[in-house]
């Protein structure tokens, strides 16, 4: 049976960078969309991130990998002329020796100029860092829900909006004849929106702008609902800094994988693998005779069948297998995206 859950993902990917905003037009804004990144404690299924056409252009001079945070510290606070880097740059909060060491990469990835003046290293900012991303949306997939699942997601929603990390939040689920499950109605906090997704996705109710500019609430604990439990909830506060820099972290991560790169852990390299529309790329097992999970698909899959030695060596259909031309259509589209 197909993986109800990760090819709907994929489908709801699909149509987020092709369709998304739902509820007014795209204008200029550019889209990206990644899947499954999130921070420590949350991982988000769907990604969607409006950027500025320029910024997003301007973010691509750092190359394709994405920036850790470390590595933001130098770049954003890096001076235009040349300077002792411990005096131009912040106290990051942990050693200074691991903030050379960064200087250094960033000066081997010509992210910035570096000079000795006697045993002081100056650096210089090359390019400007851009603040790329103007919202960022979390979807979370459920297309199949029962009042129990809907229950549990109530829960964790309930966490992202009091937590306000995303712009909006929403739940995507399969339509039913009632459009969506009523479960999700009743259980939901309104700040969501719902999408029902048929032949086409549809809004079922629309999302409010959640406060990312103000500081959240990390919910820690609360009592289960039973009425013997007595326990308190406990709190903790997010603050507005800590928000930011998650965000641009996240988007970092995006920006380097997008949506598509589950095929990297999957085995493209099996004669039985299969993109079967490259433009909405759902990977099929020919020998199984259905979609199938970056799970079901890697190393351990007892029916791998390799590439037969001659797809490889007689250029096809132009370099290596059809595995090797699946991943670079892939990166291909991956990079048009950005
Ligand atoms: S046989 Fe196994 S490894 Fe090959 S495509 Fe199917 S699931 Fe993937």
């Amino acid at each position: 049976m197909d993986d109800p859950e990760f090819i709907f993902e994929l489908r709801v990917c699909r149509w987020a960078e092709q369709q998304w905003p739902p509820t007014r037009e795209r204008g200029d804004t550019a889209v990206l969309v990644a899947r499954q990144l999130g921070i420590r404690s949350r991982r988000y299924d769907t990604l969607i991130f409006e950027c500025d056409p320029a910024a997003l252009e301007a973010r691509g001079v750092f190359g394709d990998e994405r920036l850790e945070s470390d590595m933001l510290h130098v770049l954003t606070n890096a001076p235009t002329s040349y300077g002792y880097y411990r005096d131009v740059l912040p106290d990051p909060g942990y050693s200074w020796n691991h903030v050379r060491e960064t200087i250094h990469a960033a000066d081997d990835r010509g992210l910035v100029d570096t000079r000795r003046n006697g045993n002081r290293i100056e650096i210089r900012r090359r390019y400007r860092y851009p603040d790329w991303v103007d919202r960022v949306v979390a979807i979370e997939n459920k297309p199949d829900l029962s009042a129990s699942a809907a229950t549990a997601l109530a829960d964790q929603i309930e966490r992202d909006v009091a937590l306000g990390l995303a712009d909006e939040v929403w739940v995507a689920t399969e339509a039913t004849d009632d459009e969506v499950a009523p479960a999700l109605y009743e259980r939901l906090p309104v700040e969501a929106g719902i999408l029902a997704v048929g032949e086409t996705v549809d809004v079922a109710w629309n999302a409010t702008a959640l406060a990312t500019g103000e500081p959240g609430t990390r919910i820690l604990d609360r009592p289960d609902g039973d009425e013997h439990d007595l326990s308190a909830a406990r709190f903790e506060y997010a603050s507005v800094e800590w928000k930011r820099e998650k965000r641009r972290q996240i988007a970092e991560r995006a920006y380097e994988r997008g949506w598509r790169s589950y095929v990297d852990t999957m085995r493209p390299d099996c004669r039985e693998f299969e993109l079967r529309d490259p433009d909405i790329p759902l990977p099929y097992c020919r020998a199984k005779g259905r979609h199938v999970t970056s799970a079901e698909c890697r190393h351990a899959c007892g029916s791998f069948a390799p590439e037969p030695p001659a797809w490889r060596s007689k250029g096809w259909p132009i370099e290596g297998g059809p595995g090797k031309g699946y991943k670079r259509l892939l990166a291909r589209q991956r990079d048009r995206r950005r």
